[in-house]
């Protein structure tokens, strides 16, 4: 890229993808390379002073880390007030629409999912970045033949470790936060952990833990940590499921385990060959 080129320059735009809050992603092509990426679009005069800087932010860390798990940032052009972040192209979509379409994941395909969920934020946890919006929406497939194979996108909310402020409590998804961020107490990068404990819960059940049509509710029930296996659906799954997701939906963070202590769990270690001799 050549300082003054501009977007439309060097791609050409083509379908939109997704939507969030503030942005817009489309598909797009290079016109010099002829290499299919996709473009988040921001228009920063709609963004408030905070939300300007959560995008800077956002640029920042995506500029720090590396992955095959991470949607990676090519390269941003900033043209007056709009900015384009050029990323990586996730070709199968949102792990959201994966679900919905499969209804639920067998526990087979939900482990390999989660084990490579959970190695990816110990790679960033131990680069001192905390995710902060890990959610299924956010989870984004490589392709449409592969229901395993995600990559970690939108690091809107993502902050340095060091940089954690007790009192934003407003960060995250509400179905998805942790009690420790909805009580606006200090938290640390465990709050992933519950995140990715309440997406295990929703690929393996097909329904979320926590759930109230009345906010205050489903903030109660978090807080509380109040989530139950209910049957028919939970009648299936494993007892050692079903404990890999009790210990990220602890309400205490220091009881919750960590990535390393998760990847150690007797769920996650079950190999796949053991289970495809039983049938
Ligand atoms: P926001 O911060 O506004 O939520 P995201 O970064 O989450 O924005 O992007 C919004 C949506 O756009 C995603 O949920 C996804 O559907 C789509 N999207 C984002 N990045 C990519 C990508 N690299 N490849 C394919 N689709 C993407
Ligand atoms: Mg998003």
């Amino acid at each position: 890229m050549k300082p003054d080129d501009l977007f439309g320059q060097v791609y050409t735009l083509g379908p939109r993808l997704g939507a969030g809050a503030f942005s817009v992603v489309h598909k797009c092509l290079n016109k010099r390379d002829g290499r299919e990426y996709a473009v988040k679009i921001v228009d920063k005069n709609a963004l408030v002073r905070e939300d300007r800087d959560a995008l800077d932010n956002e640029i920042m860390i995506m500029n720090e880390i590396s992955h095959p798990n991470i949607v990676q940032l090519a390269e941003v052009y900033r043209e007056s007030n709009i900015y384009y972040l050029v990323m990586e192209l996730a070709r199968g979509g949102e792990l959201f629409e994966r679900i919905v379409e499969r209804t639920c994941y067998t526990e087979d395909c939900a482990r390999e999912l989660l084990r490579l969920l959970i190695v990816t934020v110990q790679y960033l946890h131990r680069s001192s970045i905390v995710h902060r919006d890990l959610k299924p929406e956010n989870l984004l497939l490589v392709s449409e033949g592969d229901d395993c194979f995600i990559k970690i996108a939108d690091f809107g909310f993502a902050e340095h470790i060091s940089e954690l402020d007790c009192c934003n409590a407003a960060c995250g998804t509400p179905q998805y936060v942790s009690p420790e961020i909805l009580q606006g107490r200090h938290y640390t990068a465990t709050v992933d952990i519950w995140s990715i404990g309440v997406i295990a819960f929703v690929l393996m059940g097909g329904y979320p833990p926590f759930y109230d049509r009345e906010k205050t509710e489903l903030f109660r029930k978090i807080i509380r940590g109040e989530f139950e296996f209910l049957s028919p659906f939970w009648d299936h799954i494993s007892d050692d499921a079903k404990d890999f997701i009790c210990c990220m939906l602890v309400v205490n963070p220091e009881r919750r385990h960590n990535a390393a202590q998760l990847l150690e769990h007797r769920w996650v270690q079950e190999t796949l060959s053991a289970q495809s001799n039983v049938h």
